[in-house]
């Protein structure tokens, strides 16, 4: 199985070490031939405005939506990521892929200062998993078809519809790879 990570802005290089770490091969997707190469996708945190329009350009949007929709690609959205997916983002005006049924609202706990770390229970996993929340958004709904997989002070923050898992938290800063584990069974 290889995974892809989507590497046009932002935090693909560690995604791919955890990757790695746990016995897969990566690959940095840049370009619709990069996207063939991948069995499953990651889309990493960053800036979420720029990985959108980098999206379009690069026609990688179309190819995503298109392989979700015929053969259910398996997706993993980390905070941008998260909001790339999501089917509407409350705040913002911008086109996102709109592969999960979430609305998401960007920057929800504040700037830089208000980032922070915390350890959160998860469905499926028998540990707490330190996790970074870094100008993160909240998933303000949930709609039909989605499950909740974890929650932080009653919002939820990992979730998953299908083949879609959409965290708003980084999952790849604090060397627990128990979330890219997740993805990947
Ligand atoms: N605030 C960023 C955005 O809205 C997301 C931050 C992140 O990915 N760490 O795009």
């Amino acid at each position: 199985m290889t995974v892809g990570i989507l590497a046009l802005q932002g935090n693909f290089a560690e995604h791919c070490q955890m990757i790695e770490k746990i016995g897969h091969a990566a690959v940095e997707v840049r370009t619709l031939d990069g996207l063939a190469l991948a069995d499953r996708l990651i889309l990493p945190g960053g800036e979420s405005t720029v990985i959108g329009r980098l999206l379009q350009e690069t026609g990688i949007a179309k190819e995503i939506i298109r392989r979700q929709q015929e053969a259910s690609l398996p997706l993993y959205g980390t905070c941008a990521g998260a909001i790339l997916l999501a089917r509407e983002v409350v705040n913002d005006d911008m086109d996102t892929l709109g592969l999960i049924n979430i609305s998401i609202t960007r920057n929800a706990y504040g700037r830089q200062p208000q980032s922070f770390r915390a350890d959160l229970a998860i469905r499926d996993i028998k540990h707490p998993v330190p996790v970074s929340f870094i100008r993160a958004p909240q998933i303000v709904e949930v709609g039909e078809g989605v499950e909740v997989l974890a929650e932080h002070e009653g919002l939820p923050v990992l979730v998953r519809q299908g083949s879609v898992l959409v965290g708003t938290f980084h999952s790849e800063l604090t060397g627990d790879a128990s979330v890219h584990e997740l993805f990947v069974v």
